[in-house]
């Protein structure tokens, strides 16, 4: 069994880490744009970028002022059994954002919509956002924060199915330029794609396509894989760099996950993970032992299943 101290205290180091510590995966897709990057200001902000976040790490201080929003994403193996159950979970991540918003410090940007209420702890009416996800097996808690900026670097457009992979490359192309040209997210940034679903579920796909997985990686879909290659070069051949500035280098990776949708449309989200692409991970195992990592390993082959019911592999390769 877990206990939710060593869940609270995990979560705790993870915000810490995640408004300090660029993931490795992010500084490497970075580090490429700069050397590629021609453009003056361009060139001129990247390397800045790459002097930040190292001083960042080295005094222990958030890589940007604006530490994002805070949220969690939370999966478990199915065995997986926690002390005091879900409740007890969740007032362990909610403690944990309290605490780090003082104690990292994060910027206390969690306000009420209407009457901008701030309890100064990035805590209110449902914030942090907690998502969950299983795995078949397993007795594991992974706890992933993602402190996500870019609040305006988002957004949604209703397709038609005829509009095709040209339609879809016409919204995204649109989203770029207004995002570079408005200032909305600072680039470069990796990019989410969500296709299908629904509208709501649609949102959440591109949020997770950006922000839960790691730059390099590929869809298991070849043809989608090959759309997120020819993506990631088409945002980069727009003219716009770093911050919107002239340049080439406006998207590190380009990520795309799909879900099955109603038969007359095709929705299509699309979210940039920004400048400062916050995650950080731990595995809690039952014996208390905690990993530390910054690939989420969302999408599993148990996430992007399509069969009606779920075999393991090993009970698959019985069959077989
Ligand atoms: S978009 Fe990202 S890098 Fe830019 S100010 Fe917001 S959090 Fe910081």
């Amino acid at each position: 069994m877990i206990s939710t101290s060593l869940i609270q205290s995990t979560a705790e180091i993870l915000m810490d880490k995640a408004a300090i510590e660029i993931p490795q995966d992010y500084l490497d897709g970075l580090t490429q744009a700069a050397d590629a990057e021609d453009g003056d200001l361009s060139s001129f902000v990247l390397q800045a970028m790459l002097e930040n976040y190292a001083v960042a790490k080295e005094d222990r201080r958030a890589m940007c002022g604006d530490t994002g929003t805070p949220r969690w994403y939370v999966k478990m193996g199915n065995e997986t059994q926690i002390e005091g159950g879900p409740i007890a979970l969740e007032n362990a991540l909610r403690l944990a954002t309290a605490n780090a918003t003082v104690n990292v410090p994060l910027r206390p940007n969690r306000v009420h919509p209407l009457w901008r209420t701030d309890h100064n702890n990035n805590v209110g009416i449902g914030a942090p956002e907690i998502e969950y996800g299983f795995e078949p097996g397993g007795e594991w808690l992974d706890l992933t924060t993602v402190h996500k900026g870019g609040l305006f670097g988002t957004d949604y457009r209703m397709l038609f199915p005829s509009d095709g992979i040209e339609g879809i490359k016409r919204f995204y192309l649109d989203s770029l330029v207004a995002f570079g040209k408005r200032g909305l997210a600072c680039q470069p940034a990796i990019i989410g794609i969500g296709l299908g679903g629904t509208k709501d579920s649609c949102m959440v796909l591109g949020k997770r396509a950006a922000c839960l997985r790691i730059v390099g990686d590929r869809n298991p879909d070849p043809k989608i894989a090959a759309l997120e290659d020819e993506f990631k070069e088409l945002g980069n051949s727009i003219g716009m760099g770093a911050m919107g500035f002239v340049g080439k280098s406006m998207v590190i990776d380009c990520n795309i996950e799909v879900g099955y949708c109603h038969t007359g449309g095709m929705q299509m989200s699309v979210h940039a993970f920004c400048l400062s692409s916050r995650r950080a991970v731990a595995r809690i195992y039952a014996d208390g032992q905690v990993e530390y990592r910054t690939d989420p390993d969302w999408f599993t082959p148990y996430q992007r299943r399509e069969s009606v019911t779920w075999e393991t592999q090993e009970s698959s390769a019985k069959s077989a």
